[in-house]
């Protein structure tokens, strides 16, 4: 109570401007995992690695548009890249060359991608590899994990007639599971949006031998893990997916998705095969993303991940740190530079012991480390960019000690 009251005497702006949104918009957002109660802070600019809302209260940014800023707010290079193709026309009805130089990249960095089709946004770019491994194996079923999100449209939702979900790192489940009629198993290299729970070790690569087996699809999502190693976290985990679903960081900060393949599985999306998908859209493959994400990836080779890398893992140790100090019971997941802070002494190994961790003193912490301008979001996640420096990296954990002792007082 004391927190909300706070928070509402600091951000009068933020609350007109969310009563106005609130008019017009549904629930006064676009993303419904971006709402909090009372109301969220209402962003008017972004630099970096700073933040700055309607009111004018400077925060650091640990979301970083929940991973897609890799290398942080309006990133001049990519800013730049995305502002040129403004000039001479940003969309075309024909393929255009920063198409095939943004696929090239990505067929460099991935070995499984040999071939790669572009949408608007990750949700999209699922719905279409669903589309090609129903296509390919002529099986209409799909294997979803529990807690998994692959966006926003069915079939990759959980409760569709046509999904079946079993527990994330729960081997024994996936096989029973995954019957003659399935077309793909949909994994992510980590449970991402249920709280960044990382698969054990061998599970990823157990599952797609089991897929194999029975005439499934491995399916990977990498949205969010392509930032984690130059080429996906399938790199580090020995894995060899027939379809790979990409966005976020591809698109530099503008909206994209994607799906890569081999050759001969991709080719069931191309015009020039008979019977093929039809897959298309008006805005796929976006100039202004296709450039500014070339100029992101770029820039995010293997010493800048392995900076990434080692600043998250310091992060990680001070948030548990602090937490022990101020008598908090707490762990931090990680998977590269991406983390999340669950309050709960064992980290969760899947989604269910995720949300049980998820208790009304993270929402509380929340608002307590907004008090101190640091900006995280609701459930804990905490994504790092290439823009925070030490410096920034030892005030968020200074803001962590602050709002976990003002949670222990309150108790
Ligand atoms: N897959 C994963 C793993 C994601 O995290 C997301 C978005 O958060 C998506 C797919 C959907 O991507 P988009 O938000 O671009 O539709």
């Amino acid at each position: 109570e004391t927190l909300l009251h706070e928070y509402r005497a600091r951000t009068p702006r933020s609350a007109a401007a969310f009563q106005r949104a609130a008019a017009v918009l549904p629930g006064g957002e676009t993303r419904f995992i971006t709402y909090y109660p009372p109301y969220p802070v209402i962003l008017a600019e972004g630099h970096g690695s700073r933040l700055y809302d309607v009111d004018g209260i400077e925060y650091l940014d640990l979301v970083n548009n929940y991973t897609s800023l890799v290398h942080g707010n309006a990133y001049e290079p990519a800013m730049q890249a995305a502002a040129a193709v403004l000039s001479s026309g940003p969309v075309f009805p024909s393929p255009h060359e920063l198409q095939w130089h943004l696929a090239e990249l990505l067929v460099s960095r991935i070995p499984s991608v040999q071939r790669v089709r572009f949408t608007n946004s990750g949700t999209e770019a699922s719905v279409l590899a669903a589309r090609l491994a129903r296509r390919a194996t002529r099986r209409a079923r799909l294997l979803l994990f529990d807690g998994a999100y692959h966006g926003s449209a069915p079939p990759l939702l959980a409760g569709d007639p046509d999904v079946v979900t079993v527990p994330y790192n729960d081997l024994d489940a996936t096989a029973k599971a995954l019957t003659g009629d399935i077309a793909a198993v949909f994994a992510e290299p980590f449970l991402g949006a249920a709280g960044v729970i990382p698969a054990q070790p061998g599970f990823l690569s157990a599952v797609a031998d089991l897929a194999r087996e029975r005439g499934a699809l491995f399916v990977l999502d990498e949205v969010q893990s392509l930032r984690n190693a130059v080429g996906g976290e399938q790199g580090r985990l020995g894995l060899r997916p027939d379809l790979t679903v990409m966005g976020k960081v591809i698109g530099g900060g503008m909206p994209i998705g994607a799906i890569g393949g081999s050759e001969e599985l991709m080719r069931l999306t191309a015009a020039t095969t008979e019977g093929n998908l039809a897959h298309s859209g008006t805005f796929n493959g976006h100039l202004t993303a296709a450039a500014a994400g070339a100029v992101t990836l770029r820039h995010l080779d293997a010493g800048a991940i392995d900076r990434l890398d080692r600043a998250a893992c310091r992060l990680a140790d001070a948030i548990t740190t602090a937490a022990a100090e101020a008598g908090i019971a707490a762990s931090v997941t990680r998977a590269g530079s991406i983390l999340n802070l669950h309050l709960a002494a064992t980290a969760p190994l899947d989604a269910e012991q995720a949300r049980a961790a998820a208790t009304p003193a993270l929402a509380a912490l929340h608002v307590a480390l907004l008090l101190d301008g640091v900006y995280t979001t609701p459930r804990g996640m905490i994504n790092l960019s290439t823009a925070l420096d030490a410096d920034d990296l030892e005030r968020a954990a200074q803001a962590y000690a602050h709002a976990f002792q003002r949670l222990a007082d309150a108790d």
